[in-house]
């Protein structure tokens, strides 16, 4: 612990000198204290110091350009390792930017802590017009797990202690902490600071299924004709691997990967269904799924992906609540996916029967099937590149470094590149998530960087990368083995659109013909131009053996891409009044 020293008053006449602390050092000794050694955000009113204080005691500290990618970084941080991001920023606007990536995270089940400053209480509730004035706890509340705030530096222990439980035990999420101006420098007594703080104590305790679910589970997974495993992200996060493995091949039972869980398991795994995804989706009579909610991204269980077989669903999650959310769940089983898959695994004893010969051999007949038109489409060498050939260039780069870490955000550029891609190691894949939100990109890949030091490949749609490209400074600051590689096609989904009227660039559309790598040379990066596959893909390896951050702006085939990616359905269109 660090402590400020000051005379005692009495001392200027002999008296004792005492060791007092302040609210900034108790903040970052309660973070250190439980583990938590780096902090993502952007400095400013109250919080400079607190920075400048927590670099000093040897923390980490990222200081980004904007919050709202301080914070997404911090719940990838969260996501990475099972321990809260920090994301700290300034009052009232600061605050609000860094909110939209608190969402994401409660909504993605990524554990994250943001720690905003605030204005003075009294003038706050009394709305009488402080600097930055906002009641940012009562706006906080609904976007996240847990809120708090601390008004005593002898409080700051409980309060960090408190947040950090939220946002790792039961299922995880967002936390938001409210730190108002006037508590950092409240000076205590350092000992009196010292016993204040709080070590959790197993802060994401087990959470043990009851035998007769897991039995239930397993009954009816015995009853499965044509068996199928769903495996979601919370698989990813429970860091289960070793019994997810020995599940998947003591059972013989096919699986399919959701997009960040690609990976757990290698997609080239020959149980792996990915390659015939909507047959096994359509055709299965038993689903289990693993730490993959029912959402829009699964068609909510039902429609005309999940075919005419009626499906019984085993679901394995923390969260009770989330059984029966969209159809009903045959076999619940509620408990940490480490403790059921365990279970489970114990259950599926020495005699456990194979999945029918005839359910595995039809999968992998519609495999090969699609691998085999994959390989042809990801040859092509067409100049300008389409989506495919650019893809098949990185595809190539991640199989050569399978620890690598891929970040992925865009339309087209994420729904193609999820496909073709293959995943070899469990959490190296970060996206969009259940949100499918753009701008993510720049905070996962610095992040992942930060948190793993593994080399970043970031394929970036156009768009996309619009909406964090700042953060390429960030990068080049910290020197981080970054490449970022922009499919620049002109325009979102596609940089064809015109303005029927003549008179304004299309909405859809960007500036032509635009060369995004300047930007990173700008900041000292490396930037290159790629026109072929064979450029991207030397490009990129060089990139990724330097570390050095760099950024390609890979020229695309502004015709290429599709509306809305592969959730064009999801898209409004109106039939009224256009002209053909
Ligand atoms: P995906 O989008 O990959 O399908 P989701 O985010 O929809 O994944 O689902 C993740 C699910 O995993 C959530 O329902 C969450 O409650 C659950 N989950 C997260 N961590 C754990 C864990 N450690 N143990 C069990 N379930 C978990
Ligand atoms: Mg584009």
């Amino acid at each position: 612990m660090t402590i400020v020293t000051k005379v005692d008053q009495a001392g200027s006449s002999g008296g004792t000198e005492q060791e007092l602390t302040d609210g900034f050092h108790l903040v970052i000794d309660a973070l250190k204290l439980n583990g938590i050694n780096t902090i993502y955000g952007v400095p400013g009113i109250p919080i400079t110091d607190l920075g400048r204080l927590a670099q000093a005691q040897g923390m980490r500290v990222i200081s980004f350009r904007h919050e709202q990618h301080a914070g997404y970084a911090a719940g990838i941080a969260g996501y990475l390792t099972k321990t809260p991001g920090i994301c700290l920023t300034v009052s009232a606007p600061g605050f609000l930017n860094g909110l939209t990536a608190l969402a994401n995270a409660t909504t993605n089940c990524f554990p994250m802590i943001l720690v905003s400053g605030s204005s003075e209480r009294e003038v706050v509730d009394l709305q009488q017009g402080d600097y930055e004035e906002m009641d940012q706890l009562a706006i906080a509340k609904p976007l996240c797990k847990a809120a708090f705030r601390v008004l005593h530096a002898e409080d700051i222990g409980i309060g960090v202690a408190r947040a950090i439980r939220a946002a790792v035990s039961g299922r995880p999420g967002g936390v938001y902490l409210d730190l108002p101006a006037k508590l950092f420098p409240q000076t205590m007594e350092a000992e009196a600071g010292r016993k204040s703080l709080v070590q959790v104590i197993d802060p994401a305790p087990a959470q043990i299924p009851a035998p007769s679910a897991v039995d239930r589970a397993l009954d009816v997974l015995k009853s499965a004709k044509r068996p199928l495993i769903i495996f979601g992200k919370g698989a990813a996060y429970a860091q289960a691997d070793e019994a997810i493995r020995d599940f998947v091949e003591k059972s013989g039972i096919p699986f399919l990967q959701m997009s960040m869980a690609k990976g757990l398991l290698p997609d080239v795994h020959p149980q792996s269904a990915g390659a015939a995804r909507s047959t096994v989706l359509k055709e299965s009579d038993v689903v289990m799924l693993v730490g993959a909610r029912l959402n829009w991204l699964l068609s909510h269980g039902k429609g005309k992906s999940w075919g005419e077989n009626p499906k019984k669903f085993i679901q394995v999650d923390i969260e009770p609540k989330e059984m029966d959310s969209n159809v009903e769940i045959a076999a619940p089983v509620v408990g940490d996916i480490g403790s059921c898959i365990s279970a489970l695994l114990d259950g599926l004893g020495d005699n456990w029967p194979t999945p029918p010969a005839e359910w595995t051999d039809a999968i992998n007949a519609k495999k090969e099937q699609n691998i085999g038109k994959m390989a042809l489409r990801l040859k092509k060498n067409s100049i300008p590149m389409d989506f495919h050939g650019a893809l098949g260039a990185l595809r190539t780069v991640i199989k050569e470094r399978p620890d690598a870490i891929l970040v992925n955000e865009g339309a087209n550029t994420l729904d193609l590149a999820r496909g073709v891609i293959d995943m070899y190691q469990p959490r190296k894949r970060l996206d969009v998530g259940t949100w499918g939100v753009m701008g993510v990109g720049m905070g996962s890949a610095i992040a992942a960087a930060v948190e793993t030091g593994k080399p970043v490949l970031a394929v970036e749609g156009d768009s996309a990368f619009g909406f964090c490209g700042m953060e390429v400074e960030t990068i080049c600051r910290y020197d981080l083995p970054v490449c970022v590689v922009i499919f620049n096609n002109n325009g979102i989904y596609r940089g064809t659109d015109q303005d029927p009227t003549g008179r304004d660039p299309g909405t859809t559309v960007f500036v032509k013909d635009s060369r995004y790598d300047k930007m990173m040379e700008a900041f000292g990066g490396v930037g290159v131009n790629a026109t072929t596959p064979d450029e991207l893909y030397r490009a990129v390896s060089e990139a990724m053996d330097s570390g050095k951050p760099t950024l390609v702006n890979a020229v695309i085939d502004p015709t290429a891409g599709t509306e809305s990616g592969r959730i064009g359905n999801l898209n409004p269109q109106s039939v009224v009044g256009k002209k053909k």
